[in-house]
């Protein structure tokens, strides 16, 4: 199920709502009741906190069968870490991914909406993998490679590798 956390584009969502179950293997939903970013605002650092997004998205868990990924636009920190792509916990069936970073315009760059879309998707499988308890990959193709930086995102591709794919496969299929 797909939350979207504060004011983010819809297209966005509904892009991953459409490629995520191909992924994933598992269908996948939107939320109609957005999550409100308010009361997670870090005004020194200008970032809302994700960890407490983490848990207002838990908070929101109807079902122990059912993963929650929040997508959000707000920039998001974990103390002491500047800032984070997204951020999911062992055992925890929420997650959250930011599109901040991941666009172009970010960096001084023009938009551009395809590779912010892509970026986005890899994110979000990303934290759906620690979801299932996928741990990070060495390999820097895999989706669960650790991304430090949108060009290590760019490097990676958008599916998992042979193990990682397999680890997943015995953690969603009974
Ligand atoms: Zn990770
Ligand atoms: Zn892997």
């Amino acid at each position: 199920m797909i939350f979207p956390v504060g004011g983010v584009d819809v297209s966005i969502v509904e892009f991953l709502a459409f490629s995520l179950p191909e992924t994933m293997e598992l269908p996948c939903k939107v939320s109609p009741a957005a999550i409100s970013l308010e009361g997670t605002y870090d005004i020194i650092r200008k970032q809302c906190n994700s960890t407490q997004l983490l848990e207002r998205l838990l908070a929101r868990k109807t079902s122990d069968d059912v993963k929650l990924l929040g997508v959000t636009d707000a920039d998001l920190f974990i103390p002491p870490l500047s800032f984070v792509f997204g951020e999911a916990q062992f055992d925890n069936p929420a997650s959250i991914v930011s599109t901040h970073r991941l666009q172009q315009q970010f960096y001084g760059l023009p938009e551009d909406s395809r590779l912010l879309y892509l970026r986005c998707e890899k994110e979000a499988i990303h934290e759906l993998g620690h979801s299932f308890g996928l741990i990070h990959c060495s390999d820097y193709r895999c989706v669960m490679y650790l991304s430090y930086s949108v060009e290590d995102i760019d490097l990676k591709t958008n599916s998992f590798c042979p193990r990682c794919h397999g680890m997943l496969r015995k953690r969603t299929k009974t």
